[in-house]
């Protein structure tokens, strides 16, 4: 009969909610379990002047570790780490690992660490980053903080006071996946970043399609005009890195030069490197 079969369907429906309910009140317990079980790690991968090739950086990308799932991205757990909340302290974990693990590095390579925009509105922020540098020793200038374009469009005078809070502790600032976050051009100006990371999605067109490299040149002209430096992400391929550099691009980081990495490969690669002054 259809009311029976209506109220079954009502019912499946609700065991549905119930199972998903539970696997992710798991999947929540779960990370929570791996931050405090150190299951999580941080690997970097070298941002490159594009002029001499020299590593000038490195980026703090998190992996975790999963028992049974194997070395997850971070696409696989930071959106519920954000819905959560438990981007506080996972974020709290990367950043001081970074820290940590930069002051093996020779003494002007700086470590860049991404903050998602709940962290960048905690109160806690400024405290943590002092504390971070403080324990460790690391200068200021030795940190770079990457906020997304589209962390900015939240807020925007607390947003601003944060930054400069962030500044005044010597720290970098950096734009993340700039071109992807319809931000308007003229709101950067206001903000006082040192960097403007020019998002993948457009590097993967140089060569390919006239309209995203057409970007990407305003995207360095602007940051030109701006006097901050600019970083092109996922550089694969040689074509891309010299016509980057053709565009007079200072810094790339990508496939092409180097994969994110553990800790220790990346130390073992900058202590291969000749000194530099
Ligand atoms: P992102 O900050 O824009 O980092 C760059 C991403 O591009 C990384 O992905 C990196 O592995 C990838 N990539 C680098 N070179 C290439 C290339 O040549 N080709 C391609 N296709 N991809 C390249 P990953 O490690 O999967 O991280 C993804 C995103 O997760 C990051 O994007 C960042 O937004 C977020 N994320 C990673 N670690 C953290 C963290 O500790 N905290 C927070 N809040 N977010 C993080
Ligand atoms: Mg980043
Ligand atoms: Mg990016
Ligand atoms: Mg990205």
């Amino acid at each position: 009969q259809a009311k029976d079969a209506g109220r079954g369907t009502w019912r499946a429906y609700g065991r549905e909610m119930d199972q998903r309910l539970h696997e992710r009140l798991q999947r929540e317990e779960a990370l929570r379990v791996a931050i405090a079980e150190q299951q999580l790690e941080v690997y970097y991968q070298p941002r490159y002047l594009s002029q001499g090739m020299q590593i000038i950086g490195a980026e703090a990308l998190v992996r975790w570790n999963h028992p049974e799932r194997g070395l997850l991205l971070p696409e696989q757990f930071i959106p519920l780490a954000e819905e959560t909340g438990l981007i506080i302290p996972l974020g709290r974990w990367v950043l001081h690992q970074a820290c940590s693990q930069a002051t093996r590095w020779p003494g002007d390579t700086v470590v860049s660490v991404n903050l998602s925009p709940l962290q960048l509105h905690d109160d806690r922020l400024l405290d943590e980053i002092a504390q971070a540098l403080g324990e460790n020793d690391l200068p200021g200038k030795r940190l770079e903080l990457e906020v997304t374009e589209s962390a900015l469009l939240r807020e925007t005078q607390g947003t601003l006071d944060q930054l400069k809070r962030i500044k005044a502790l010597g720290v970098h600032l950096a734009v993340d996946d700039f071109g992807t976050g319809y931000s308007s051009l003229t709101s950067l100006r206001h903000y006082p970043f040192d960097v403007i990371k020019i998002d993948n999605s457009f590097v993967a067109g140089i060569g390919q399609s006239m309209e995203d490299h057409s970007i990407v040149r305003a995207l360095i002209e602007l940051g030109r005009g701006l006097q901050m430096r600019v970083t092109a992400e996922g550089v694969e391929t040689e074509e891309q890195l010299r016509l980057l550099k053709d565009d007079g691009c200072t810094e790339v980081q990508g496939f092409h030069m180097s994969h994110p990495m553990p800790a220790d490969e990346l130390q073992r690669l900058l202590s291969q490197l000749p000194a530099r002054d």
